[in-house]
């Protein structure tokens, strides 16, 4: 996958840089990601502390 991921809010991107986070890291060095699609009634998105929808990386590295 040739895929990033942010490293400070797991958020999956298409280029290098997180419009969440612009002054964060990205990786490319990820693995598994989660797709939340109602972070308010999922409890990996609390755990993960995820507020809005989208796909997120499991791990990054
Ligand atoms: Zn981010």
């Amino acid at each position: 996958m040739s895929d990033f991921a942010c490293k400070e809010c797991h958020l999956i991107l298409d280029e290098k840089t997180c419009p969440r986070c612009p002054e964060a890291e990205v990786s490319r060095e990820w693995q598994g990601y989660i797709e939340i699609l109602n972070p308010e009634s999922s409890d990996i998105a609390k755990e993960m502390g995820i507020l809005t929808p989208g796909r997120y990386a499991l791990r990054v590295r």
